[in-house]
């Protein structure tokens, strides 16, 4: 038998900023509806394209982390830009899904200036977890409560969520929100294989 998670207290739900609510056209060939979430310091933006919280429909669902690196100036460090655009290309493909990015969770939440710092850490032979604890900071500083907050609010109960990452799945559970499991595998540059050795490895990722 499948082991029932208890429901927990309820807390605030994130707050829209007010007036974020807007769309635009996507260059991946769809329209998304956008708004701005906020909580507790943690800013959320969500992207909905189709009818996602429509009765019957199990979206496909990404938690993502912003990645200033990757995303913007397409270093090949990691994997995240690459998940960005899977993410993307299957929404679109699907007509329905929702993205959350989260964009206080640059460096897996320690910031862009310890990020850096921990990169020329690894240059000179330390792994991912090793630099991040040298300077002070946890292996994964991020949250993901927020995404529940956003789901709950938009009254979605069940998502298809994309992800390799048992924390997205685990918070969402908890707040009593079903969870298929979408695996999400994309081909990563020669210079990520290390990092990505390393989150499945040492970081609990599943393959
Ligand atoms: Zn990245």
């Amino acid at each position: 038998m499948t082991p029932v998670r208890p429901t927990l207290p309820v807390t605030p739900p994130p707050s829209v900023v007010p007036g974020t609510e807007t769309h635009w056209h996507s260059s991946w060939g769809f329209e998304v509806e956008t708004s701005l979430y906020s909580e507790k310091g943690q800013r959320v933006v969500v992207l909905s394209h189709g009818a996602p919280a429509a009765p019957g429909v199990v979206p496909l669902v990404r938690i993502h982390s912003a990645c200033l690196t990757s995303e913007v100036f397409g270093s090949t460090r990691c994997d995240c830009r690459e998940q960005l655009d899977e993410a993307m290309r299957r929404i679109g493909a699907e007509g329905a899904g929702l993205l959350l990015y989260f964009l206080d969770h640059e460096g897996r939440g320690i910031g862009l200036e310890a990020k850096l710092q921990a990169y020329a850490l690894q240059d000179d032979g330390h792994d991912t977890t090793e630099a991040n604890h040298l300077l002070g900071h946890p292996a994964d500083a991020r949250g993901f409560s927020a995404a529940a907050h956003v789901l709950s609010e938009l009254g979605i109960r069940h998502v298809r969520l994309l992800t390799n990452n048992p924390a997205k799945i685990a918070v969402l559970e908890d707040a009593g929100i079903q969870v298929d499991r979408v695996p999400a595998w994309v081909k990563a540059y020669r210079h990520a294989q290390g990092y990505l050795h390393h989150k499945r490895t040492v970081m609990a990722h599943l393959k």
